[in-house]
């Protein structure tokens, strides 16, 4: 079962690109940021900080919980695309025992990927640490990046296209404590992969970005011997 872990800083592209190529391959999907995000909303709604190891945990707990009973309608708020879960996702995903709670239902999903209700053929999973902690074995790994300001610049669009108003400045801010929090932690701290692909994608368009990750995909699923899943008797 072909995997494909695309990691990278936050408004690096990655997870436009990750939705995308699953459409192109026929894959499954999964934004693994939405679990963090959906995590950190449990403990902000608790009215705990986010970054309590005991709460963070909780919270990462009851969310495991909640998709194995509700499935992905358990990641279904709206607000969890905003900046208030961005940012309690940041805090709670530097707790390990929030992290560890997270950890195998992504692996589960990368095993056994599902889109819709139906199996599908091969898996994307993009976040920060996928590549190198939750599916190290992955076939394909890419690292999404681009300049912080480009970053920067994308996102305030993105949130003015939602309607919102966004200032260049506050979202630069924000993405440099996103980015020092992620590389900074302990654990699971956002780097490439020794095996991965760097795609830069500053100066590319998400079509470009697109075509670039598709010719690498194809030639490492080309080369890559899929070995079926060992039944034991
Ligand atoms: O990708 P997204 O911006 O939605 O992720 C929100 C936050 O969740 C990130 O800033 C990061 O702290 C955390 N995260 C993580 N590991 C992942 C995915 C997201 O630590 N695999």
């Amino acid at each position: 079962m072909p995997v494909i872990a695309i990691d990278g800083p936050a408004a690096s592209g990655k997870g436009t690109l990750a939705r995308r190529i699953a459409q192109e391959l026929g894959y499954a999907w999964l934004d693994t940021g939405l679990l963090y995000r959906a995590a950190g909303m449990i403990a902000a709604d608790d009215g705990a900080n986010p970054a309590d190891p005991v709460a963070a945990a909780q919270a990462a707990r009851t969310l495991a919980k909640r998709i194995a009973v509700d499935g992905p309608s358990a990641l279904g708020d709206p607000r969890l695309r905003g900046d208030q879960a961005a940012d309690a996702a940041s805090k709670l995903s530097v707790v390990p025992a929030a992290r560890a709670a997270l950890l195998q239902l992504q692996r589960d999903f990368a095993r056994a990927p599902v889109a819709g209700n139906r199996p599908a053929s091969g898996a994307v999973l993009d976040g920060r640490d996928i590549g190198t902690v939750v599916c190290p074995d992955a076939e394909v790994k890419l690292y999404v990046v681009a300049a912080v300001e480009e970053r920067a610049r994308r996102r305030v669009k993105e949130l003015q296209g939602r309607g919102q108003t966004a200032i260049y400045q506050a979202v630069l801010e924000d993405l440099k404590q996103r980015d020092a929090r992620d590389s900074q932690r302990a654990v699971a701290p956002l780097k490439p992969a020794d095996d991965a692909f760097l795609l830069d994608t500053s100066a590319l368009d998400a079509d470009q970005a697109l075509a670039a990750a598709l010719s690498i995909i194809t030639d490492r699923l080309s080369r890559a011997v899929f070995v079926s899943p060992k039944v034991s008797s």
